[in-house]
């Protein structure tokens, strides 16, 4: 649960951008952006002024805004756009903010036309770089969601055999985190099982797990809101001599990113470090995708950490480090661990077994 203290300082932090920004309103449409400042889940827009905050819902959402945001003045006439520009306008902005990559060309036509006093002022979206870093609710959330997909992975692999098609695998998974708490899975399950483990985005399919399978399993949960994120790569039966090198060339790759994370690097920095060990053992090219992401309200949000990212992780940072290897016909490794940055390093969150078997 997120206190109203926390969503409260969420507001300030928004707020002193707005005062940088020179602008006496702020249009909030994300919909992750308003729920990180309001605590709302349903459909509507934020208005924040210097002061007063307005959320501009409607009707279906009445009863839910005064549970969910109780402290928060709520209006529900008319549509949203329309409720959020006549709070502009009353309130007497000069420059009113709104999200750039959020709001359609049908809608900036609309501010255009219909803000009296205000100029509308496109800004980018600095609360997606304020929600990289987690205060301490959004971090015991996203550790219940990853101790839900952990526990529903050891149900998982006390279950999974030769026969079973992956999409029953990961149906399987899913209903694990659902009976463990969670909403539901924070993204689709990815059950990638022998020559399918090659696509590192591969869709569960009809394809029944044989004995000799490598199967990739990216699975999450999500815990009011809050997602997880972890992958790992499980063996039917007895590995072979390469199924077991490449795994061991990524289970490296990766401690060698864990360990050699410190606060403060830049995204790209981290990526280097795993894909200098992948290049050692040969598979530098088969290692196509950044090392990870960040996670929270979205599974995939800032920081970014791959290959071109000049984003630093601070501290309070949650994300995955995720080095895979991928040969086309053969199949694929990724494993992959949910971090959160602290002072000394990475603080591990998934703890879903590691053996391969
Ligand atoms: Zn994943
Ligand atoms: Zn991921």
């Amino acid at each position: 649960m997120t206190g109203p203290d926390r969503i409260e300082a969420r507001r300030v932090a928004v707020r002193e951008w707005m005062s940088e920004a020179e602008v006496d309103a702020l249009l909030v449409s994300a919909a992750p952006n308003v729920r990180w400042l309001t605590g709302f889940t349903g459909e509507g827009l934020l208005v924040l002024g210097e002061r007063g905050a307005l959320l501009c819902t409607d009707s279906r959402y009445t009863v839910q805004a005064a549970e969910e945001a109780p402290e928060l003045e709520a209006a529900s006439d008319g549509g949203h756009l329309e409720q959020a520009i006549a709070r502009i306008n009353a309130s007497g902005a000069g420059r009113a903010g709104f999200e750039s990559g959020h709001v359609t060309y049908a809608s900036f036509q609309r501010l255009q036309e219909a803000l009296e006093g205000a100029e509308p002022v496109g800004l980018d979206d600095r609360i997606k770089h304020l929600r990289a870093v987690k205060d301490a609710d959004e971090v015991a959330l996203i550790r219940r969601a990853a101790a839900v997909a952990d526990a529903a992975f050891v149900e998982l692999r006390a279950r999974i055999e030769p026969g079973m098609t992956e999409r029953e695998a990961a149906e399987e998974l899913r209903r694990q985190m659902v009976l463990g708490g969670a909403e539901g899975p924070s993204f689709e399950t990815i059950m990638a099982s022998g020559p399918n483990g090659a696509k590192p985005h591969a869709r569960p399919g009809e394809r029944e797990i044989i004995e000799g399978d490598l199967i990739v399993i990216d699975w999450g949960a999500k815990v009011e809101g809050y997602c997880s994120d972890c992958t790992r790569t499980v063996m039917v039966g007895e590995p072979d001599e390469r199924q077991r090198e490449v795994w061991l060339a990524v289970r490296e790759a990766q401690v060698a990113a864990l360990e050699g994370l410190r606060p403060g690097m830049e995204g790209r920095e981290i990526d280097a470090i795993a894909r200098e060990v992948l290049r050692e053992r040969g598979f530098e090219r088969e290692f196509g995708h950044g090392l990870g992401h960040g996670v929270g309200l979205q599974v995939h949000e800032l920081p970014t950490v791959g290959q071109k990212s000049e984003n630093e992780v601070p501290v309070g940072a949650v994300v995955t480090i995720e080095p895979g290897v991928y040969i086309e016909g053969w199949g694929g490794v990724r494993l992959e661990e949910l971090v959160l940055v602290t002072e000394d390093g990475a603080e591990v969150l998934t703890l879903s077994p590691y053996d391969l078997q």
